[in-house]
C-alpha cells in the first residue's frame, strides 16, 4: 500500500515553460547588473566569483575578476553548463524576483488541487527534483497559491544522488524510512521513472499535454501514464 508520494517537479507539476521561458531568461538578464549591484553588500557574491575564476582555471586575484567572472557565467549559460557557481547565484537571483513579486512559482492547479487532496488522506508528500532544494523551496514559497511549503514532509535534490540512478531511489526510501514500494514516485521523464522502479518504488508519468503537446500516451506499458493529475487515484492511507 502506497504510504508516500514522491514528485519530481519541472514537467510534473511546474511546467517546463516557467522554468525556461521565466525563470531561466530572468536569471540571464539580471546577471551582470545583480553581481555589480550586490557584490559590496551581499557577502555570498564574491566567493561565487572566485570560485567562477577557479572552475574557468583563472586568476582570483585580477583587478577586473569581475567583468572576467561575468563573461564566464555568461558562456556558461549559453552553453547551458551546470555549473555550481552558476546554479548559486541563480539561486539567489530567482530569490530575488520572487521576493519582488517579478513572478510567482507555477503550478498546474490540478497538481496542486491533488497534492492537497493526498496530504488530506493522509499520504506523506516528498519532493525530488534537480533544481536545488532551496530552489524548490522558493518556489513553493513564493507559488501561484500562496506558501505552501507546508504540504510537503521532505525535499530532495541531486546531493542524494543523479535522477536516472536507482540508488538515489532507495536512498531516499532509507531516509523516509519506508519500504521503496510504499512511495510512489511521479516525474516526466522515462530514465527517472525506471530507475525509481529498479530501486522498487511504484511509478506514474505524468506527460503534459503543455509540456508535450504532440507525444502520444504509450500503449502497453505495465507503468500507468497520465496527462494530467485528475487522472491519479489513491486511496486514503488513514
Ligand atoms: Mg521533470
Amino acid at each position: 500500500m502506497i504510504k508516500a508520494v514522491l514528485t519530481d517537479i519541472e514537467g510534473t507539476i511546474t511546467s517546463l515553460s516557467f522554468v525556461k521561458n521565466i525563470l531561466f531568461p530572468y536569471s540571464k538578464n539580471k546577471i551582470s547588473e545583480f553581481i555589480w549591484n550586490h557584490f559590496e553588500t551581499d557577502e555570498r557574491i564574491i566567493p561565487i566569483i572566485d570560485n567562477v575564476l577557479i572552475e574557468a582555471g583563472q586568476s582570483t586575484t585580477e583587478k577586473l575578476k569581475i567583468d572576467r567572472a561575468i563573461d564566464i557565467l555568461l558562456q556558461w549559460i549559453a552553453e547551458d553548463k551546470k555549473a555550481t557557481p552558476l546554479k548559486e547565484l541563480q539561486g539567489i537571483i530567482w530569490e530575488e524576483g520572487y521576493k519582488e513579486g517579478d513572478y510567482t512559482g507555477h503550478l498546474y492547479p490540478d497538481a496542486y488541487d491533488k497534492l492537497k487532496e493526498l496530504k488530506e488522506k493522509g499520504f506523506q508528500l516528498y519532493v525530488y527534483s534537480s533544481g536545488s532544494v532551496k530552489a524548490q523551496e522558493l518556489l513553493f514559497q513564493h507559488s501561484d497559491f500562496g506558501d505552501i511549503r507546508d504540504l510537503f514532509s521532505g525535499f530532495f535534490d541531486t546531493k542524494i544522488g543523479p535522477k536516472q540512478e536507482a540508488e538515489s531511489y532507495s536512498k531516499i526510501a532509507k531516509e523516509l524510512n519506508l519500504p521503496p514500494n510504499e512511495i510512489l514516485f511521479l516525474s516526466d521523464i522515462e530514465g527517472e521513472l525506471i530507475a525509481a522502479n529498479q530501486a522498487g518504488m511504484q511509478t506514474t508519468q505524468l506527460l503534459r499535454k503543455e509540456d508535450y503537446p504532440l507525444k502520444e500516451l504509450p500503449k502497453n506499458i505495465s507503468r500507468s501514464i497520465l496527462n494530467s493529475f485528475e487522472g491519479l487515484y489513491l486511496e486514503s492511507v488513514k
